[in-house]
């Protein structure tokens, strides 16, 4: 591109790797510098610069700088900032790959939720990597089965273990020279495989805890991490679940590569949603086993259209997975198949029998949420009109949701949970009349 004239001489190009509260850490040729942004480009309430920008740079005294100019971006990772007026926030720029990463086990991996990454890093423009971590936990060609579909439809893979140093080489290679974003929920192994990519300069890697299985974030700033086999990564918590980029339904399909052949090959044309339409390319492909039908039932989740009984019963013996079964669901506490119907509501979030549920929806039916993390039921608690609702805790992330209750639910289990704080008082009772003299807060179990 045309450098402005005039400022070319004075100016040089930098890469943006840091970003502090106002300032920004700018790697110009071998060094870094502070940089300021000039006044003319800075915009109130919004970040026009991330780590991963190119600008442009007025050199000012030894290692400190102007930003005058931003550099065009060939792509970018961002968010919707909360607020009243939804605005992008850019996490990282000019990613030349995003490593999504994804345990071989603990936690176990959820494929519908690699689907959905790979949807979006292709939505973004960012080439996806697929590393497989903890390899050391499983039998490894298992799970190179199971990341078959993946590899056929033009993926890369790798499988790595830090515990054992397996695929830390191959990984290395395959990031030299390049900017990658990392991604992927807390606890599948990210701090410890930069650990390993680091070698000596290590990051602090957080225990998981044993009695919530939950990861900690170790990273709080968003910065470049320079690998000393080359390249850079960028490692965030801001990145590190997707789930961010809203995509419009219709384009979805256009995101699975190993959909595009079949798509429009059908009477519907463009518009077709290759869900209930009768003889559409796409379910014929998926019936003749050219789409791998996990993958399909993947895609009409994405599309939040109920899955067409038929098609994925003509493929159910090609079938090896059986992570969801719809519209009933495995109850993943007890493994109990549960219908979707439940007596007195509309919509099936938990077990009748073990009252557990999943962590899938932000709001009820959505399938937006992450994590997937089992629901343990904590309490319930009358709601307004007197229903009994049933409060659940996400054992991954600590989420809380209200659910109804159905018409089937384990009776004797509910009425224990309601019974747990007179059961289980939260301090000795025969302190209770100490505590009416306002020592209460005192108690503790
Ligand atoms: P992060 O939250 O994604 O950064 O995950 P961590 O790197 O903190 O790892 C989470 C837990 O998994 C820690 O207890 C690690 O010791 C463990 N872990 C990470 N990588 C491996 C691996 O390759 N093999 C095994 N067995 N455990 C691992
Ligand atoms: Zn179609």
């Amino acid at each position: 591109m045309a450098e402005p004239k005039g400022a070319a001489a004075e100016t040089i190009h930098g890469l943006v790797t840091q970003r502090l509260k106002d300032r920004f850490q700018v790697q110009v040729k071998e060094s870094e510098r502070s940089c300021s942004l000039k006044g003319d480009l800075r915009r109130p309430g919004e970040e026009i610069l991330a780590v991963g920008d190119w600008v442009e740079v007025r050199p000012l005294e030894a290692d400190s700088g102007l930003i005058v100019r931003v550099l065009p971006r060939k792509n970018r990772f961002a968010r919707r900032a909360a607020g009243p007026k939804p605005i992008e926030q850019v996490i990282a720029a000019n990613l030349d790959l995003a490593v999504i990463v994804f345990a071989a086990a603990a936690p176990k991996p959820r494929w519908t939720m690699l689907d959905r990454y790979l949807v979006e890093s292709h939505a973004a423009g960012i080439p996806p990597l697929i590393c497989i971590t903890k390899l050391d936990l499983v039998d490894r060609r298992a799970i190179e089965d199971e990341l078959d579909p993946y590899r056929s439809a033009g993926y890369p893979v790798v499988f790595t273990s830090a515990e054992t140093g397996e695929g830390i080489e191959e990984i290395r290679e395959r990031l030299a020279g390049k900017i990658s974003l990392l991604a992927g929920k807390s606890g599948v192994g990210k701090s410890s495989l930069i650990n390993a990519l680091l070698g000596s300069q290590m990051i602090r890697v957080a225990e998981v805890s044993r009695q919530t299985g939950k990861g900690r974030h170790t990273t709080t700033e968003c910065r470049i991490q320079w690998l000393p086999g080359g390249g850079g990564l960028v490692d965030t918590p801001g990145a590190r679940e997707f789930g961010l980029w809203e995509i419009a339904v219709e384009e979805i399909a256009g995101h699975f590569p190993d959909m595009r052949e079949w798509l429009g090959s059908c009477r519907f044309g463009a518009g077709c949603t290759h869900s209930h339409e009768p003889d559409c390319g796409v379910k014929i492909a998926v019936r003749e086993g050219r789409i791998d039908p996990r993958r399909y039932r993947s895609y009409l989740r994405l599309i939040g259209a109920s899955e067409d009984e038929s098609e994925l019963k003509h493929c159910a013996k090609n079938e090896r997975n059986r992570d969801t079964v719809e519209p009933a669901f495995r109850c993943i506490r007890c493994d109990l198949t549960v219908s979707a119907d439940a007596p007195g509501t509309d919509h099936r979030n938990h077990c009748p029998t073990c009252l557990w549920s999943r962590h899938l929806d932000m709001r009820p039916g959505d399938r937006a949420a992450a994590c997937g993390g089992g629901m343990e039921p904590i309490a319930v608690a009358a709601r307004r009109g007197g229903e009994w609702g049933l409060i659940h805790r996400c054992k991954e992330c600590g989420a809380v949701r209200v659910n109804r209750i159905a018409g089937d639910d384990n009776a004797a289990l509910l009425v224990s949970l309601a019974a747990r704080p007179l059961a289980t008082p939260p301090f000795p009772l025969d302190r209770l009349e100490s505590s009416m003299g306002g020592r209460a807060a005192d108690a503790r179990p």
